[in-house]
Protein backbone atom coordinates (compact mmCIF):
# COMPACT_ATOMS: atom_id res chain seq x y z
CA UNK A 1 0.00 0.00 0.00
CA UNK A 2 1.02 3.02 -1.16
CA UNK A 3 2.14 6.14 1.73
CA UNK A 4 0.35 9.46 0.32
CA UNK A 5 1.54 12.65 1.99
CA UNK A 6 -0.66 15.61 1.54
CA UNK A 7 0.04 19.05 2.10
CA UNK A 8 -2.54 21.77 1.72
CA UNK A 9 -4.83 24.40 3.45
CA UNK A 10 -7.56 23.20 5.98
CA UNK A 11 -9.95 25.58 5.34
CA UNK A 12 -13.26 27.40 6.73
CA UNK A 13 -15.20 28.21 3.19
CA UNK A 14 -18.36 30.92 2.53
CA UNK A 15 -19.72 29.82 -0.86
CA UNK A 16 -22.26 31.56 -3.28
CA UNK A 17 -23.47 29.81 -6.08
CA UNK A 18 -26.70 30.35 -8.45
CA UNK A 19 -28.58 28.00 -5.74
CA UNK A 20 -27.53 29.49 -2.62
CA UNK A 21 -25.02 30.69 -0.10
CA UNK A 22 -23.23 28.96 2.84
CA UNK A 23 -22.32 30.57 6.24
CA UNK A 24 -18.41 29.30 7.10
CA UNK A 25 -18.13 25.63 6.35
CA UNK A 26 -15.14 23.07 6.18
CA UNK A 27 -13.30 23.70 3.29
CA UNK A 28 -9.61 23.45 1.93
CA UNK A 29 -7.57 22.22 -0.65
CA UNK A 30 -6.26 19.51 1.86
CA UNK A 31 -9.58 18.62 2.91
CA UNK A 32 -10.77 17.62 -0.73
CA UNK A 33 -7.62 15.97 -1.66
CA UNK A 34 -7.78 13.57 1.73
CA UNK A 35 -11.69 12.99 1.57
CA UNK A 36 -10.88 11.92 -2.28
CA UNK A 37 -8.19 10.16 -2.03
CA UNK A 38 -9.21 8.03 0.72
CA UNK A 39 -12.25 6.27 -1.72
CA UNK A 40 -8.58 4.03 -2.28
CA UNK A 41 -6.77 2.16 -0.38
CA UNK A 42 -3.81 4.46 0.72
CA UNK A 43 -2.14 5.31 4.01
CA UNK A 44 -2.69 9.09 3.83
CA UNK A 45 -1.33 12.34 6.18
CA UNK A 46 -2.40 15.79 6.05
CA UNK A 47 0.16 18.24 7.07
CA UNK A 48 -1.26 21.46 7.69
CA UNK A 49 -2.43 24.03 10.56
CA UNK A 50 -5.64 25.65 12.06
CA UNK A 51 -6.64 27.92 14.54
CA UNK A 52 -8.82 27.16 17.96
CA UNK A 53 -11.70 27.95 16.10
CA UNK A 54 -11.42 25.12 14.39
CA UNK A 55 -14.20 22.05 15.82
CA UNK A 56 -12.48 19.18 16.83
CA UNK A 57 -15.47 17.06 14.86
CA UNK A 58 -13.70 18.25 11.33
CA UNK A 59 -10.41 16.28 12.64
CA UNK A 60 -12.16 13.47 13.38
CA UNK A 61 -14.32 13.04 10.45
CA UNK A 62 -10.81 13.02 8.65
CA UNK A 63 -9.61 10.59 10.90
CA UNK A 64 -12.50 8.12 10.46
CA UNK A 65 -11.50 7.80 6.66
CA UNK A 66 -8.62 7.05 7.44
CA UNK A 67 -6.17 10.08 7.58
CA UNK A 68 -3.65 10.40 9.77
CA UNK A 69 -3.97 14.58 11.07
CA UNK A 70 -1.22 14.34 13.79
CA UNK A 71 0.56 16.99 10.81
CA UNK A 72 -2.60 19.35 11.51
CA UNK A 73 -1.52 21.98 13.98
CA UNK A 74 -3.74 23.75 15.98
CA UNK A 75 -2.53 26.91 17.30
CA UNK A 76 -5.41 27.90 19.99
CA UNK A 77 -5.14 31.81 19.95
CA UNK A 78 -5.28 31.65 16.15
CA UNK A 79 -8.03 31.64 13.62
CA UNK A 80 -8.05 29.27 10.82
CA UNK A 81 -7.68 30.12 6.91
CA UNK A 82 -10.33 31.50 5.05
CA UNK A 83 -12.02 32.15 2.08
CA UNK A 84 -15.30 32.88 0.48
CA UNK A 85 -15.77 32.98 -3.36
CA UNK A 86 -19.00 33.51 -5.35
CA UNK A 87 -19.76 31.56 -8.86
CA UNK A 88 -20.97 33.52 -11.37
CA UNK A 89 -24.42 31.78 -13.81
CA UNK A 90 -22.40 29.99 -15.68
CA UNK A 91 -20.66 27.80 -12.66
CA UNK A 92 -17.02 27.41 -14.20
CA UNK A 93 -15.82 31.10 -13.09
CA UNK A 94 -15.74 32.96 -10.05
CA UNK A 95 -14.88 35.57 -8.17
CA UNK A 96 -12.51 35.15 -4.75
CA UNK A 97 -14.36 37.76 -1.92
CA UNK A 98 -11.98 37.47 0.76
CA UNK A 99 -8.60 35.78 1.42
CA UNK A 100 -7.48 35.48 5.04
CA UNK A 101 -4.56 33.99 5.67
CA UNK A 102 -4.68 34.02 9.39
CA UNK A 103 -2.79 31.04 10.66
CA UNK A 104 -1.19 30.22 7.40
CA UNK A 105 0.62 33.42 7.25
CA UNK A 106 2.84 31.83 9.69
CA UNK A 107 3.00 28.32 8.97
CA UNK A 108 6.13 26.30 9.43
CA UNK A 109 5.18 22.90 8.59
CA UNK A 110 6.83 19.61 10.17
CA UNK A 111 6.74 16.34 8.24
CA UNK A 112 4.96 13.46 10.73
CA UNK A 113 8.06 10.91 11.40
CA UNK A 114 6.53 8.07 9.82
CA UNK A 115 5.73 10.22 6.69
CA UNK A 116 9.06 11.07 5.75
CA UNK A 117 9.63 8.14 4.06
CA UNK A 118 6.40 8.78 1.82
CA UNK A 119 6.57 7.52 -1.82
CA UNK A 120 3.48 10.26 -2.98
CA UNK A 121 3.64 13.39 -1.93
CA UNK A 122 0.81 15.99 -3.37
CA UNK A 123 1.22 19.49 -2.66
CA UNK A 124 -2.01 20.93 -2.59
CA UNK A 125 -2.76 24.32 -3.40
CA UNK A 126 -0.97 26.65 -0.42
CA UNK A 127 1.86 29.35 0.05
CA UNK A 128 5.06 27.61 -2.15
CA UNK A 129 7.42 28.44 0.74
CA UNK A 130 5.40 25.88 2.42
CA UNK A 131 5.20 23.70 -0.53
CA UNK A 132 9.10 24.04 -0.24
CA UNK A 133 9.83 23.34 3.53
CA UNK A 134 7.50 20.22 2.92
CA UNK A 135 10.07 18.76 -0.13
CA UNK A 136 13.23 19.67 1.70
CA UNK A 137 11.94 17.83 4.93
CA UNK A 138 11.79 14.56 2.66
CA UNK A 139 15.26 12.61 2.35
CA UNK A 140 14.47 10.18 0.06
CA UNK A 141 12.99 11.68 -3.27
CA UNK A 142 9.38 10.18 -3.05
CA UNK A 143 8.30 8.11 -5.98
CA UNK A 144 6.30 10.84 -7.68
CA UNK A 145 5.53 14.52 -6.39
CA UNK A 146 2.68 16.34 -7.75
CA UNK A 147 1.69 19.84 -7.57
CA UNK A 148 -1.62 21.90 -7.54
CA UNK A 149 -1.89 26.12 -7.34
CA UNK A 150 -4.06 28.74 -8.45
CA UNK A 151 -3.53 31.92 -9.36
CA UNK A 152 -3.52 33.94 -6.35
CA UNK A 153 0.21 32.19 -5.71
CA UNK A 154 0.96 33.13 -9.07
CA UNK A 155 -0.26 36.79 -8.54
CA UNK A 156 1.72 36.79 -5.19
CA UNK A 157 4.41 34.40 -5.08
CA UNK A 158 5.55 33.53 -8.42
CA UNK A 159 9.16 33.50 -8.03
CA UNK A 160 8.78 30.91 -5.63
CA UNK A 161 6.40 29.32 -7.37
CA UNK A 162 8.77 28.85 -10.21
CA UNK A 163 11.59 27.01 -7.48
CA UNK A 164 8.65 24.28 -6.60
CA UNK A 165 7.89 23.73 -10.35
CA UNK A 166 11.31 22.95 -10.74
CA UNK A 167 11.00 20.22 -8.37
CA UNK A 168 7.93 18.16 -9.17
CA UNK A 169 6.70 15.46 -11.72
CA UNK A 170 2.87 16.65 -12.12
CA UNK A 171 1.42 20.04 -12.02
CA UNK A 172 -2.59 20.36 -11.82
CA UNK A 173 -3.65 23.45 -12.92
CA UNK A 174 -7.15 24.89 -14.51
CA UNK A 175 -6.79 26.06 -18.22
CA UNK A 176 -6.72 30.21 -16.83
CA UNK A 177 -3.85 29.36 -14.59
CA UNK A 178 -2.27 27.22 -17.19
CA UNK A 179 -2.75 30.25 -19.52
CA UNK A 180 -1.58 32.58 -16.95
CA UNK A 181 1.67 30.98 -16.07
CA UNK A 182 2.50 30.36 -19.54
CA UNK A 183 1.43 33.45 -21.22
CA UNK A 184 -0.08 30.87 -23.93
CA UNK A 185 -3.49 31.05 -25.49
CA UNK A 186 -3.35 27.82 -26.77
CA UNK A 187 -3.28 25.14 -24.07
CA UNK A 188 -1.11 22.87 -26.54
CA UNK A 189 1.71 25.46 -26.11
CA UNK A 190 1.08 26.81 -22.78
CA UNK A 191 1.53 22.48 -21.38
CA UNK A 192 4.79 22.74 -23.63
CA UNK A 193 6.14 25.96 -21.89
CA UNK A 194 5.23 24.42 -17.98
CA UNK A 195 6.87 20.88 -19.35
CA UNK A 196 10.16 23.34 -20.07
CA UNK A 197 10.11 24.61 -16.48
CA UNK A 198 10.37 21.22 -14.61
CA UNK A 199 7.06 18.78 -14.86
CA UNK A 200 7.49 15.74 -16.96
CA UNK A 201 3.51 15.60 -16.64
CA UNK A 202 1.01 18.69 -17.19
CA UNK A 203 -2.42 18.26 -16.25
CA UNK A 204 -4.88 20.76 -17.42
CA UNK A 205 -8.59 20.95 -15.53
CA UNK A 206 -11.20 22.41 -17.84
CA UNK A 207 -14.12 22.45 -15.46
CA UNK A 208 -17.38 20.53 -16.59
CA UNK A 209 -15.19 20.22 -19.75
CA UNK A 210 -13.02 17.70 -18.38
CA UNK A 211 -9.20 17.48 -18.14
CA UNK A 212 -6.08 17.27 -20.84
CA UNK A 213 -2.87 15.24 -19.60
CA UNK A 214 0.46 16.32 -21.37
CA UNK A 215 3.57 14.24 -21.43
CA UNK A 216 6.37 14.54 -23.99
CA UNK A 217 4.36 14.28 -27.13
CA UNK A 218 1.60 12.30 -25.66
CA UNK A 219 -1.99 13.79 -24.68
CA UNK A 220 -4.94 12.33 -23.57
CA UNK A 221 -8.37 13.49 -22.51
CA UNK A 222 -10.69 12.75 -20.45
CA UNK A 223 -14.47 14.66 -20.58
CA UNK A 224 -16.33 15.66 -17.39
CA UNK A 225 -19.33 13.43 -16.60
CA UNK A 226 -22.17 15.65 -17.69
CA UNK A 227 -24.28 16.35 -14.62
CA UNK A 228 -28.15 17.26 -13.55
CA UNK A 229 -27.37 19.05 -11.21
CA UNK A 230 -24.19 21.25 -9.73
CA UNK A 231 -24.90 22.97 -6.69
CA UNK A 232 -20.96 24.03 -5.87
CA UNK A 233 -18.11 23.46 -8.03
CA UNK A 234 -15.41 24.45 -4.83
CA UNK A 235 -13.07 21.80 -4.39
CA UNK A 236 -13.49 20.06 -7.47
CA UNK A 237 -10.36 20.77 -8.47
CA UNK A 238 -8.30 19.64 -5.41
CA UNK A 239 -10.96 16.56 -5.41
CA UNK A 240 -9.41 15.73 -8.87
CA UNK A 241 -6.08 16.00 -7.56
CA UNK A 242 -6.71 13.71 -4.71
CA UNK A 243 -8.40 10.74 -6.77
CA UNK A 244 -5.76 11.17 -9.60
CA UNK A 245 -2.87 10.92 -6.93
CA UNK A 246 -5.14 8.65 -4.60
CA UNK A 247 -4.93 5.97 -7.47
CA UNK A 248 -1.40 6.21 -8.27
CA UNK A 249 -0.60 5.40 -4.94
CA UNK A 250 -2.93 2.41 -4.51
CA UNK A 251 -1.96 0.90 -7.65
CA UNK A 252 1.96 2.00 -7.12
CA UNK A 253 2.18 2.37 -11.13
CA UNK A 254 3.22 5.80 -12.11
CA UNK A 255 3.15 4.57 -15.85
CA UNK A 256 1.51 6.95 -18.54
CA UNK A 257 -1.22 4.23 -19.06
CA UNK A 258 -1.62 4.17 -15.43
CA UNK A 259 -2.01 7.89 -15.38
CA UNK A 260 -4.68 8.30 -17.84
CA UNK A 261 -6.72 5.51 -15.49
CA UNK A 262 -5.57 8.08 -12.70
CA UNK A 263 -7.41 10.99 -15.14
CA UNK A 264 -10.59 9.03 -15.08
CA UNK A 265 -10.67 8.38 -11.31
CA UNK A 266 -10.06 12.22 -10.64
CA UNK A 267 -12.90 13.56 -12.81
CA UNK A 268 -15.18 10.58 -11.42
CA UNK A 269 -14.79 11.27 -8.06
CA UNK A 270 -14.90 15.26 -9.08
CA UNK A 271 -18.12 14.86 -10.31
CA UNK A 272 -19.72 13.65 -7.24
CA UNK A 273 -17.73 17.09 -5.13
CA UNK A 274 -19.99 19.04 -7.14
CA UNK A 275 -23.40 18.14 -6.14
CA UNK A 276 -23.30 19.20 -2.98
CA UNK A 277 -22.29 21.99 -1.01
CA UNK A 278 -18.50 22.02 0.71
CA UNK A 279 -17.51 18.41 1.27
CA UNK A 280 -20.53 16.69 2.53
CA UNK A 281 -21.30 14.72 -0.91
CA UNK A 282 -17.80 13.38 -0.19
CA UNK A 283 -18.23 12.53 3.29
CA UNK A 284 -20.90 10.43 2.72
CA UNK A 285 -19.90 8.94 -0.82
CA UNK A 286 -19.28 5.02 -1.08
CA UNK A 287 -17.30 3.30 -3.10
CA UNK A 288 -20.48 1.18 -4.63
CA UNK A 289 -21.73 4.97 -5.91
CA UNK A 290 -18.07 5.37 -7.26
CA UNK A 291 -17.82 1.92 -9.39
CA UNK A 292 -21.39 2.60 -10.78
CA UNK A 293 -20.84 6.29 -12.27
CA UNK A 294 -16.94 4.68 -13.24
CA UNK A 295 -19.38 2.43 -15.03
CA UNK A 296 -21.37 5.17 -17.60
CA UNK A 297 -18.04 6.97 -17.64
CA UNK A 298 -17.34 3.93 -19.54
CA UNK A 299 -20.63 3.76 -21.81
CA UNK A 300 -19.72 7.95 -22.44
CA UNK A 301 -16.18 7.59 -23.60
CA UNK A 302 -16.18 4.28 -25.35
CA UNK A 303 -16.77 3.92 -29.44
CA UNK A 304 -16.05 1.78 -32.46
CA UNK A 305 -14.72 2.99 -35.29
CA UNK A 306 -13.54 1.47 -38.72
CA UNK A 307 -10.41 3.06 -39.64
CA UNK A 308 -9.58 2.45 -43.26
P1 LIG B 1 -10.81 24.47 -5.82
O1 LIG B 1 -12.28 24.77 -6.00
O2 LIG B 1 -10.44 23.07 -6.16
O3 LIG B 1 -9.95 25.51 -6.47
O4 LIG B 1 -10.50 24.59 -4.27
C1 LIG B 1 -11.24 25.34 -3.37
C2 LIG B 1 -10.62 25.23 -2.00
O5 LIG B 1 -9.36 25.88 -2.01
C3 LIG B 1 -11.48 25.93 -0.97
O6 LIG B 1 -11.97 24.97 -0.06
C4 LIG B 1 -10.55 26.94 -0.29
O7 LIG B 1 -10.54 26.84 1.11
C5 LIG B 1 -9.17 26.63 -0.84
N1 LIG B 1 -8.45 27.85 -1.23
C6 LIG B 1 -8.97 28.99 -1.76
N2 LIG B 1 -8.00 29.91 -1.98
C7 LIG B 1 -6.85 29.34 -1.58
C8 LIG B 1 -5.48 29.77 -1.55
N3 LIG B 1 -5.10 30.98 -1.99
N4 LIG B 1 -4.57 28.89 -1.09
C9 LIG B 1 -4.92 27.68 -0.67
N5 LIG B 1 -6.18 27.21 -0.65
C10 LIG B 1 -7.14 28.03 -1.10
Amino acid sequence: MGKLLIVGTVAFDAIETPFGKTDKILGGAATYIGLSASQFKVNSSIISVVGGDFPEEHLQMLRNKNIDTSGIEVIKEGKTFFWSGKYHNDLNTRDTLITDLNVLADFNPVVPKNYSDCDFLMLGNLHPAVQMAVINQIPKRPKLVVLDTMNFWMDNTMDELMEVIKKIDVITINDEEARQLSGEYSLVRAAQKIHAMGPKYVVIKKGEHGALLFNDGNVFFAPALPLEEVFDPTGAGDTFAGGFIGYLASTHDISFENMKRAIIYGSNLASFCVEKFGTERMENLSRKEVQNRLKQFKQLTQFEIELN
